[in-house]
C-alpha cells in the first residue's frame, strides 16, 4: 500500500466555502474517507446520501460529581473553584466545571469524585463516495481538538483497514487549536480564501499557521471575479510567499442552487467546474 494522502480544506474564518470545495472534491478521488473535522458545525455530511453504520457517545472532559449524602458543607470547594461552578447548595454545573480537580483535592471528606461527561457524538456513515467520519460536539464544549483527532483516528483506521490511500478532511475553520488538530501531520493543506479584507487577512494569519508545520500549502481563491482587485493582492501575497495558487472560482449563483438543493456543486456544475481545470486540479491531489 502507499502512504496514506491526507488533504486538508481550511479557511482562516467561516462561511468562505471551505465545505463547498471540500464537498466538490470528493467525487474525483475515487474511493477514499471522508473526514469532516468541522465538529463545531459539521453539514459537509448534509451533501452526501448517507447510510448510518455507526455511532458512539464521546467522553471529552473530565467533571466533577458531589455525593451530598458525604457532603459536610464545609464550602471550602466552592471558595477554591476559580470557575464559579459550584452552587451555594453543592451542585457542580457542568458547564463551567473545566475538570481541574481541585475540589476532590480539596475536600475533607472525599465527597467529591470526577466522571468522563459526554461532550458529543461520533458517527461512521456509508455514502456513494466511501465512508465519512463525522462528529458532533455539544453546544458550550470546549474539547474540539480531542473529538477532532478521535475523527481523523476512525478515518485512518477505516483506511487502512480497506487499503485506501487517500482521505479528504473538512479542517475546523479559522486558526485556534481545532485547526492544528485538523493539518497535523497532513500530507497537504489547501486554503481557501476570498477577495475580500476579511478574506486576505485571514489568508496570511492561517498561512503562518501552516507554515510553523511545514506543510505543503495550496492557495484557492473563492468568487475571485467578486473584486479583481482583492484578488490580484492575493495572487502578489501568494507570489512573494512562494504558494501555489492552484485555483481560481468564479461566483456562479447556481452553486448556492446546488447547495440548497442537498447536490454536489461540481457534479450539479459539472462542465462549468470542468471549464475551470478543477478536474485536473483533482486528479493531481489523488494518491493512486
Ligand atoms: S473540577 Fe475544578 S472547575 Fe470543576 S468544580 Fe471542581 S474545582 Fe471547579
Ligand atoms: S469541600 Fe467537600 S465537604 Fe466541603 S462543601 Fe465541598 S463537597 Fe462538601
Amino acid at each position: 500500500m502507499s502512504r496514506l494522502n491526507e488533504i486538508v480544506v481550511i479557511s482562516g474564518k467561516g462561511g468562505t466555502g471551505k465545505t463547498t470545495l471540500t464537498a466538490s472534491i470528493i467525487p474525483y478521488l475515487g474511493n477514499c474517507v471522508i473526514a469532516d473535522c468541522d465538529v463545531d458545525a459539521p453539514d459537509l455530511d448534509i451533501l452526501f446520501e448517507k447510510k448510518l453504520i455507526s455511532h458512539k457517545e464521546f467522553s471529552g472532559s473530565n467533571k466533577a460529581y458531589i455525593n451530598n449524602e458525604t457532603c459536610i458543607k464545609c464550602n471550602k470547594c466552592i471558595e477554591n473553584c476559580k470557575f464559579n461552578a459550584i452552587s451555594d447548595n453543592y451542585i457542580i454545573n457542568e458547564m463551567r466545571c473545566e475538570g481541574c480537580t481541585v475540589c476532590e483535592y480539596i475536600c475533607p471528606v472525599d465527597a467529591i469524585s470526577m466522571y468522563k461527561a459526554k461532550t458529543g457524538e461520533l458517527y461512521i456513515s456509508e455514502t456513494v463516495y466511501g465512508e465519512i467520519v463525522h462528529a458532533k460536539l455539544n453546544p458550550g464544549e470546549e474539547t474540539s481538538g480531542r473529538l477532532i483527532s478521535e475523527v481523523r483516528k476512525k478515518s485512518k483506521e477505516i483506511a487502512k483497514n480497506n487499503s485506501i490511500n487517500n482521505i479528504i478532511i473538512d479542517g475546523a475553520p479559522g486558526v485556534a487549536c481545532n485547526v492544528i488538530s485538523s493539518i497535523t501531520g497532513v500530507t497537504k493543506v489547501i486554503i481557501v480564501t476570498e477577495p475580500t479584507m476579511s478574506g486576505i487577512h485571514d489568508l496570511k494569519r492561517v498561512y503562518e499557521l501552516t507554515s510553523k508545520f511545514r506543510l505543503e500549502v495550496e492557495v484557492v481563491i473563492n468568487k475571485y471575479d467578486l473584486s479583481i482587485e482583492k484578488s490580484t493582492e492575493i495572487e502578489k501575497y501568494c507570489m512573494e510567499n512562494k504558494i501555489k495558487l492552484e485555483l481560481k472560482i468564479a461566483f456562479n449563483e447556481n452553486i448556492v442552487k446546488a447547495i440548497t438543493k442537498k447536490q454536489i456543486p461540481s457534479i450539479y456544475l459539472k462542465n462549468w467546474f470542468m471549464e475551470l481545470g478543477f478536474d485536473k486540479w483533482c486528479d493531481s491531489l489523488v494518491n493512486k
